[in-house]
C-alpha cells in the first residue's frame, strides 16, 4: 500500500481492528481513543450496528443504480430532498460524488460552465486562499493553497490565484493593517488587476480547517460574497469538514451569515461508513447548468443507493441524538479545559468551535513564532493512547461528536501533560526547531 504523508522508511504502522464509539482497537490489542474521528468524520462513532443493518438492507434490496441519464434511485432522491431541507441558505439541487475532492471539483467545473453558458467563456479564473484545503484532485489540488500539494505535480490546473485569509492570531501578516480590510482591500486589487470579466469563482473554507482551526472575524464572509456578488463572481464554501454538527451548526454558513452558490460536503454526511460528497447548488447556478443542455460529466459512484441510504440514517441518527448540540456541549467543556494551555509559554492560541479545536503552538506567544507540532501527536498516542493530529504548527483535535465528557477530560488531561512536560523541559533546554509556514504567492 502507498500510504499518504509516510515517509517511506517507516515500517511500523497502526493496524486497526476494531472500534465502538470513540473507542479504538488495533492488531495488537491495544486500546485508544479516537480524538481526530478518522479523518474529522467519524460524527456517530465507530462500529454502529444500526448503520450496518442499514447498509445491508439497502444492499440486499438494490446495492447500487447509476444515476446517469434518466436512470436515478430511491435513496438518492430522498437524500437529495433532505440535503436541501437543511441547506443552509435556499440550494435547488444536490450533485452526489464519491468524496470532497471530487466534489470540489465539479463545483470548480460548474461555476466555469455556468459563466461559459452565459456567454462569458473568459470567465475562468479561481480565487482560492493561502493556507485553504481543498483536496488532491487535480482541480482540489490547484486551489488548494499549501505548497506541498503543488511542488513536484506540475503544471496545476491554470488561471488559479491565492490570496490572503484573515488570520488574527498572525498580525504580521497584514502589515498593521486590520486583518479583514487587508484581505478585502487584496480581493478588490485582485479583481482589478485580473479582471471581474475574466473571473468565474472564489472558493474557500468558512473556518480553516487543516490549517489550524481558524474562524475569520465575523464580517469577513459578509463583505467577500457583497463584492465577488456585485462583480457577478460566484462563491463555493467548502464545508468538507464544518458541515453536519463539527461547528454545533448543520453548516458553518449558517453560524458566519453568509450564502453562497456552492456548498461542498462530504466526511460527515456519512460518517465514513460509506466514501461520499455532496455538492450542493442555488437555483440561478442550476438554471444555466443542469437545464436545457444539463450538466456534462458524472461520478461512477456518483449517488451510490448504499452509501445514500447509509447517508439519510447517519443524519437521522444526528438529530436523534442531539449531536449538534452535544459537539458544542462537549466542545465547550474540553475547549474550556484546553484553553488554560494558553498559559503555557509554548502555546500561542487555542481555537474551539464545537468540535473543531487547534492549539496553535510558538516558539513565543508574544511574537506567534510558529513551533512544530509534529512531537505531539505520537507522543500522546504512546503514553496515554489517544489519537490527536498535527499540522506543521497546530495541535488538531475533532473527535467524533459523540464522545464524552469523561472521555474529554482524558483527552484534555493527555494533551495537558505532554504540552506542560515540554513547556517546562525547554525553560531548561534549547526548543525545537522553529517551523516556516509554507504559503504559495503570498505578497506579504
Ligand atoms: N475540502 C476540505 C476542506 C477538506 O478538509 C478535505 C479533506 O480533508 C477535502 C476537501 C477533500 O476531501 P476528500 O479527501 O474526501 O477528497
Amino acid at each position: 500500500m502507498i500510504h499518504p504523508h509516510l515517509p517511506g522508511d517507516v515500517t511500523d504502522r497502526i493496524v486497526m481492528v476494531e472500534g465502538s464509539g470513540c473507542r479504538l482497537r488495533d492488531a495488537h490489542g491495544r486500546e485508544y481513543l479516537d480524538a481526530t474521528g478518522g479523518l474529522l468524520l467519524a460524527h456517530v462513532g465507530h462500529g454502529r450496528r444500526d448503520l450496518a443493518e442499514v447498509a445491508a438492507g439497502q444492499m440486499t434490496k438494490l446495492e447500487y443504480y447509476s444515476s446517469f441519464h434518466e436512470f436515478t434511485n430511491e435513496p438518492s432522491i430522498r437524500l437529495a430532498e433532505k440535503l436541501i431541507d437543511l441547506a443552509p441558505s435556499p440550494m435547488e439541487r444536490v450533485y452526489f460524488t464519491s468524496g470532497g475532492g471530487e466534489a470540489v471539483d465539479a463545483a470548480l467545473r460548474m461555476a466555469r460552465l455556468y459563466h461559459h453558458r452565459r456567454g462569458e467563456p473568459e470567465r475562468t479564473w479561481i480565487l482560492a486562499r493561502n493556507f485553504g484545503y481543498h483536496g488532491v484532485s487535480y482541480g482540489g489540488a490547484a486551489a488548494t493553497g499549501m505548497p506541498m500539494f503543488h511542488q513536484g505535480f506540475g503544471p496545476m490546473l491554470p488561471n488559479v490565484r491565492h490570496l490572503t485569509p484573515p488570520m488574527p492570531f498572525h498580525p504580521e501578516m497584514y502589515g498593521g493593517e486590520d486583518p479583514t480590510e487587508f484581505c478585502l482591500r487584496e480581493l478588490r486589487e485582485t479583481i482589478e488587476e485580473i479582471g471581474a470579466d475574466r473571473i468565474a469563482v472564489m472558493i474557500g473554507e468558512p473556518i480553516l480547517g487543516v490549517a489550524g482551526v481558524i474562524e475569520p472575524p465575523s464580517d469577513y464572509w459578509p463583505r467577500v460574497r457583497e463584492l465577488l456578488a456585485s462583480h457577478g463572481i460566484l462563491l463555493i464554501l467548502d464545508e468538507v469538514i464544518t458541515a453536519f454538527g463539527r461547528t454545533g451548526h448543520w453548516f458553518a454558513a449558517e453560524r458566519l451569515g453568509v450564502a453562497p452558490d456552492f456548498v461542498v460536503t462530504a466526511k460527515g454526511l456519512t460518517s465514513g461508513y460509506f466514501p461520499m460528497g455532496a455538492l450542493l447548488v442555488a437555483d440561478r447556478v442550476v438554471d444555466v447548468v443542469a437545464r436545457d443542455e444539463g450538466f456534462i460529466g458524472g461520478y461512477t459512484y456518483g449517488g451510490h443507493a448504499t452509501g445514500c441510504a447509509v447517508a439519510l440514517a447517519n443524519l437521522e441518527i444526528m438529530e436523534r441524538e442531539n449531536l449538534l448540540a452535544a459537539a458544542v456541549d462537549v466542545g465547550d467543556h474540553l475547549g474550556a479545559q484546553l484553553r488554560r494551555l494558553e498559559e503555557l509559554p509554548i502555546v500561542g492560541q487555542v481555537r474551539q468551535i464545537g468540535l473543531m479545536i487547534g492549539i496553535e503552538l510558538a516558539q513565543d506567544p508574544d511574537t506567534g513564532e510558529p513551533l512544530s507540532a509534529g512531537w505531539v501527536p505520537p507522543l500522546v498516542r504512546e503514553r496515554s493512547g489517544i489519537i490527536v493530529r498535527n499540522n506543521p504548527n497546530t495541535v488538531l483535535v475533532s473527535p467524533p461528536l459523540v464522545m464524552s465528557h469523561d472521555e474529554a477530560d482524558q483527552v484534555a488531561a493527555a494533551v495537558t501533560d505532554v504540552l506542560t512536560e515540554y513547556a517546562t523541559r525547554k525553560r531548561k533546554r534549547p526548543a525545537a526547531p522553529a517551523v516556516v509556514l509554507p504559503v504559495l504567492d503570498t505578497p506579504w
